[in-house]
């Protein structure tokens, strides 16, 4: 059934969005070699291309939506290596929203898990009993009485063995019409609390103001998973949240997350905060740090955000430090939004080679600004035993910062 869908239709004609964007592919198969899920299984119909035929053929109705046929299309990582070298401009990420919409929640979707994840309150209230009863020195052992399959095996080998830091603050309680807000999101509120709050260090010590607006989830995790209704309601409370901010420029130190908060607020400047720390670095003053770390950079940083040169450009300023930035391919690490939940044993396979990169390299911190990549990579390095602590850049930064004279 799929090999028949391989190739588009030349006669029926495009009707509606879907169908428009899937026609600007001219089927040149430039992306495949920066396809992950092409290089895991080698089948045109996990390739971009083949993705694209896909919902051509589902938004002409030459096909039903049959659980084989979506599962290509479940499986896309949303990582859009596909979007940034295809030629025709081929609108991948509004693509694979759209095909998303058509089909609805994925059925591999795991809702109770998410729906936990989706409320930074309960989560760090759960997580701190969690903390009391030990569950960190045995998840590990729990986890792998689990099948393979199961997303919350993937969710506990994932689970970071330290108690979360505090929510992030500003110096000031509150900063009244910052021109900059940060969005804390819902996972990275409670397990990226450290790099927030050295985003907010290092942007007030280059001069700015900042507010940091309340933690909920930017809809990432439901529009990845096909969940419309609930991503539309999510982009609705960023409307809201931001226009009661009176800020000018919205920032996110999760670049999974920079692409769902702009399809919310078009318009609206929404960035990774390196870029403004790149562009006012001459008034920071780093310590020298004598070690070399190794650098993993996200596809959503790469693609999206587009903020890997000035967080490279920046970590350069602290002197001594030695960069060794993890080459691609691979393409992706696998963790892909809830991607890790979903298709654990998949996740794995892709975060493989990378795992091998980081082990070759024989250093003892890993640098990633995603924090779904970081907790995934963590889990692997784990389970092999190896001895790297992760961190976001932006904490290392801060801890580097010479103190103001
Ligand atoms: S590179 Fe663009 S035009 Fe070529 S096959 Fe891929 S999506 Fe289609
Ligand atoms: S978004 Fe990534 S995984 Fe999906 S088709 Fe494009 S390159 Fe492949």
């Amino acid at each position: 059934m799929t090999d028949m869908l391989l190739e588009k239709s030349q006669e029926l004609p495009a009707t509606g969005r879907l169908a428009e964007l899937a026609d600007q592919c001219v089927q040149c198969g430039l992306c495949l070699p920066v396809c992950p899920t092409y290089a895991l299984d080698g089948n045109e119909a996990e390739s971009p291309r083949g993705r694209i035929a896909i919902a051509a053929a589902l938004a002409r109705g030459q096909v039903e939506a049959g659980p084989a046929l979506r599962l290509h299309l479940d499986h896309c990582l949303g990582c859009l290596n596909c979007e940034a070298v295809c030629p025709a401009d081929v609108r991948y990420a509004e693509l694979l929203v759209e095909t998303r919409s058509l089909l609805g929640p994925a059925p591999r979707r795991p809702q109770h898990l998410l729906s936990l994840a989706k409320r930074p309150a309960r989560m760090r209230a759960l997580r701190r009993i969690a903390g009391w009863l030990g569950l960190p020195r045995w998840k590990n052992r729990l986890a792998r009485r689990l099948p393979p399959a199961s997303p919350w095996r993937a969710a506990l080998l994932s689970l970071p063995a330290t108690a979360p830091a505090a929510p992030v603050q500003t110096s000031r309680p509150r900063v009244e019409n910052a021109p900059l807000a940060l969005f804390p999101g819902c996972i990275a509120s409670i397990d990226d609390a450290e790099a927030q709050r050295a985003a907010v260090t290092l942007l007030e010590a280059a001069g700015f103001q900042v507010s940091v607006l309340p933690a909920f989830c930017c809809g990432a995790l439901d529009l990845h998973g096909g969940a419309i209704a609930a991503a539309t309601h999510a982009a609705d409370q960023v409307r809201q949240v931001w226009q009661a901010s009176g800020a000018t420029q919205l920032l996110s130190v999760t670049p999974g997350c920079v692409g769902t908060l702009r399809r919310a607020l078009p318009g609206v400047r929404v960035s990774d905060p390196v870029e403004l720390l790149a562009a006012h670095v001459e008034v920071l003053r780093f310590r020298p740090l004598a070690r070399r770390v190794a650098v993993h950079l996200p596809c959503t940083q790469i693609n999206v955000t587009r903020s890997d040169a000035a967080l490279l450009r920046l970590l350069g300023h602290i002197p001594e430090l030695q960069l060794s930035v993890l080459p691609r391919p691979p393409h992706c690490c696998g963790a892909a939004g809830s991607h890790l939940l979903e298709y654990p044993e998949r996740a794995a396979r892709l975060r493989d080679q990378t795992l091998q990169q980081v082990a070759s390299l024989k250093t003892s911190v890993l640098l990633s600004s995603n924090i779904g990549c970081r907790l995934h990579l963590a889990a692997g390095l784990g389970e092999l035993s190896l001895e790297c602590a992760h961190q976001h850049p932006l904490t290392l930064l801060a801890q580097q910062l010479e103190p103001p004279h």
